[in-house]
């Protein structure tokens, strides 16, 4: 697992595991961890390294509901989790999943976890809106189109931007929330780049916000090939085109023909 401090508030841990991203913000003498690594032996470490970086983790953000990003738990067990309101209801109409998505995981990789995952009772929370740490705020921007729920996190101090699963250098755009929605949260990305000094996506970050911005438009040009008459036909961006990425591209063009 790798550690980057972006800011002296804030620090990214990358895990082994699809490179998940999980951040540590801190305000004053609170702090939060948004989403979290995958690995049982990176969960065990967090806690002593947030400590280490005298980061008092109080509360949990998970940026969507994929189970890859709901494990801070894991790692602190009494922690609250707050959600986006869009990530609440699909985690009620869906309950049970993120487990069986975990466990099954974890059997393939045959890994043994102290504890089973316990979500709890969620924080939802309105989205766009904004959500205090310390003596700071965050400000939540609707993110959906990877999935049908999210959000993303603009750390305004520190000018860094947590956008959830967008904007990644290692996976190409996928679509469960539609292609429509993606591009529309593309779109109010977009200015927060102008501002950032650094940004993080859900997989293989962090990033500079230029770097950012070329992958904005990368995947911009994919997903409105996607959208278009020859969806199959649509160009992976560069250096993101391997056999794994292939496979999502054909997933995409399945869910649209469904
Ligand atoms: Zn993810």
């Amino acid at each position: 697992m790798r550690a980057t401090g972006l800011h002296e508030d804030v620090i990214v841990v990358e895990s082994r595991a699809w490179r998940t991203s999980a951040t540590a913000v801190r305000s004053g003498d609170e702090a939060f961890l948004i989403d979290s690594p995958v690995f049982p032996d990176e969960l065990e470490l967090v806690p002593a390294l947030a400590e280490q970086a005298r980061f008092d983790v109080r509360a949990l953000l998970a940026t969507h509901g994929d189970w890859d990003h709901l494990l801070g738990r894991l790692a602190f067990p009494g922690a609250s989790l707050g959600v986006a309101e869009t990530t609440a209801a699909r985690l009620r109409a869906h309950p049970g999943e993120a487990q069986r998505a975990l466990r099954a995981f974890d059997e393939e990789h045959y890994l043994e976890r102290p504890a089973p995952l316990a979500l709890g009772s969620l924080d939802a929370l309105p989205v766009p809106g904004r959500c205090e740490l310390g003596d700071g705020e965050l400000e939540l921007h609707p993110a959906d189109g990877h999935t049908p729920d999210g959000m993303a996190v603009w750390i305004g101090w520190a000018a860094v931007l947590v956008c959830g699963d967008y904007l990644s250098p290692v996976e190409i755009p996928t679509v469960a929330g539609g292609v429509d929605a993606y591009l529309a949260t593309l779109a109010r990305l977009e200015p927060l780049l102008a501002r950032a000094a650094a940004v993080v996506p859900g997989h293989g970050g962090p990033i500079d916000a230029a770097s950012a911005a070329r992958l904005l438009a990368e995947d911009r040009a994919y997903l409105e090939a996607l959208a278009g008459p020859k969806p199959e036909r649509a160009p992976l961006p560069h250096g993101r085109r391997d056999r794994a990425q292939r496979r999502l591209h054909a997933e995409n063009v399945a869910r649209l023909r469904s």
